[in-house]
């Protein structure tokens, strides 16, 4: 079977564990299980299912959903201040990764992407033929904005940040971003898929820079990554650009009525954050007392660990034994060491400190 030359030697996206295979494989049961891995929420959206439950038979599943999501659309203008029409829908953050990438990307193009960061990204440039450049950021994780403005030339089409950044949980300054704003005009994706766990946003920007593209999504905050749903936020002419190669009918009309009925229950959702904000700094605490480790301060609902004398494969090993997975992010430039460590509830986070202490001696 003939196969396009760019899918020969292809790097997939290194996928997290399947659960029941992991339990398989080490004779757990999978419902005791605890995921520190996926960073999503540990707080489950009952309201939201509540208030679903009584529209349900009103919902037209014979029916394919209304192609320009108008209706969620107008309720995220509500949510972010920006005109409905800066505001295109896509089936989580990933799928408007994809769009992005056949919208800007021939073979051959370059990708800026400041490093370490979301692996995504270097899937759909690769997937679309482009070249990534990894810009690694500086010791502190910082973004090295000279390095991304000396490595822009005439074959870059792309730029990636991600703010607050997966896997080092800092922000990007405004400062940072205002400054390569002014100095390219390639387009810059901002992944702010975390950002309801800092506050820090830069939708105020897009209706002065054509080229800001800023990446949305219910996958954390709003505890609904199984629904999958994201949406981007950009100039108008840009959405414009992007719909272009939006598929018609990629969200279920369920997770549309799930996103709109979140969005109508929004205190509950920054209620849910703050919540996990508080468990997050209490586990920060907890974690710091344990000798040999090193604690980087969170944005984000996950917290970065880096383990200063022990073997992080071992480590996350006997952590999996223990039925608890965590996100080796130890193979990246600048993480040597690193697990990635989503905050859950009170109790599972004490469960996560108790086991790391027993396995850490
Ligand atoms: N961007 C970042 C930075 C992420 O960490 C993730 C998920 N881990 C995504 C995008 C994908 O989000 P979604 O579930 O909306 O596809």
């Amino acid at each position: 079977m003939k196969i396009r030359e760019t899918i020969k030697n292809f790097k997939p996206y290194e996928w997290e564990v399947s659960l029941l295979e992991m339990a398989k494989k080490l004779g757990l049961d999978p419902t005791k299980i605890l995921r520190f891995d996926m960073n999503t929420m540990a707080l489950t959206p009952n309201k939201f299912i509540q208030e679903l439950e009584k529209i349900l038979p009103t919902i037209r599943i014979n029916e394919y959903p209304e192609t320009s999501y108008l209706e969620l659309r107008n309720a995220l203008s509500k949510y972010t201040g920006r005109d409905v029409d800066e505001i295109t829908v896509t089936a989580g953050c990933d799928e408007a990764l994809d769009i992005v990438a056949k919208v800007f990307i021939d073979p051959g193009t370059k990708v800026l992407v400041s490093s370490p960061t979301y692996a995504m990204y270097r899937v759909v440039v690769e997937a679309m033929g482009g070249k990534i450049v990894n810009v690694l950021r500086r010791e502190n994780f910082d973004d090295d904005v000279d390095g991304i403005l000396k490595s822009i030339d005439d074959k870059t089409g792309l730029i990636f940040l991600c703010s607050p950044n997966n896997p080092t949980a800092i922000l990007t300054s405004r400062e940072t971003i205002v400054k390569l704003l002014n100095e390219t005009e390639c387009p810059i994706v901002v992944d702010e898929s975390y950002m309801e766990f800092c506050g820090q946003t830069f939708v105020d920007l897009v209706g002065n820079y054509e080229n800001l593209i800023i990446l949305r999504t219910f996958s954390k905050a709003f505890s609904l990554a199984g629904a999958r749903v994201g949406y981007v936020i950009a100039n108008k002419n840009t959405i414009n650009l992007l719909n272009i190669m939006r598929p018609p009918n990629s969200l279920s009309v369920i997770s549309l009525a799930l996103a709109k009925i979140a969005l109508e229950n929004v205190n509950q959702v920054m209620e849910n954050v703050k919540k996990t904000i508080e468990e997050r700094e209490k586990l920060i605490e907890e974690l710091k007392k344990i000798d040999g480790l090193h604690v980087y301060p969170s944005n984000t609902n996950f917290v970065l660990v880096r383990f200063e004398n022990g073997n992080i494969k071992e480590v996350h090993q006997k952590l999996l034994e223990n039925g608890i997975i965590t996100r080796n992010v130890s193979d990246q430039p600048l993480l040597e060491n690193c697990l990635r460590i989503t905050v859950r509830t009170q109790e599972e986070n004490r469960l996560l400190v108790d086991t790391l202490k027993k396995i850490l001696g």
